[in-house]
């Protein structure tokens, strides 16, 4: 079932080159999304790594499509969901992490208060170089919560992400490119 649903995502999967910027080589989901089938595919495949991980009391989605996945999952888990926002987006009070993206910087907020205590299961689209899932995570640690997976669509294996995570908690990707 593994390697079916990597297949899905990799012939879903778009390459725009140079978007959002020069050098860049950006995965598009939306065609992933936009297949019922295949999108419900991807959903069962993950949450069939949350039942394997200790316990998910919330999902956590990174804005702003990694809101879509944490939509879908945290429904079909029975789960809460949290959002992680860009800076400046979410109502007080909030806690906000700056980090380090290929080209600049970038900051990300989660409410005070919904994850004091819970068991986080925190999602996105993609795990790049790892400096979104790190800052989130480390936020979500921050508010009292405790990651217990990490799950992505789409891991840009080269960019060796999963290593900078370096997290005890496992991490799964739908797809490792
Ligand atoms: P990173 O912090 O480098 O792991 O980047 C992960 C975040 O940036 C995710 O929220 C992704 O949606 C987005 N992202 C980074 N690189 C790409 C890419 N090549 N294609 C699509 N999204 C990307």
């Amino acid at each position: 079932a593994g390697a079916e649903v990597a297949g899905l995502v990799h012939a879903l999967l778009r390459d725009v080159p140079d978007f959002p910027q020069p050098g860049i080589v950006f995965k598009d989901i939306a065609p992933l999304l936009a297949d019922g089938a295949a999108f419900g595919a991807a959903m069962a495949a993950l949450a069939t790594f949350a039942a394997g991980v200790d316990a998910v009391d919330v999902v956590a989605g990174v804005e702003a499509r990694g809101f879509v996945v944490a939509g879908a999952l945290a429904h079909r888990l029975g789960c809460g969901l949290v959002p992680v926002r860009k800076a400046g987006k979410l109502p007080p009070p909030t806690i906000r992490r700056g980090y380090e993206l290929e080209y600049g910087t970038a900051e990300i907020e989660v409410p005070v208060g919904l994850l004091s205590g819970k068991r986080v299961l925190l999602v996105d689209d993609v795990l790049a170089t790892g400096g979104t899932m790190l800052a989130a995570a480390g936020l979500i640690a921050e508010a009292g919560g405790t990651v217990t997976g990490l799950a992505v669509l789409l891991e840009l294996g080269f960019l060796n992400g999963r290593e900078r995570l370096g997290t005890a908690a496992p991490v799964h990707a739908l797809l490792r490119i």
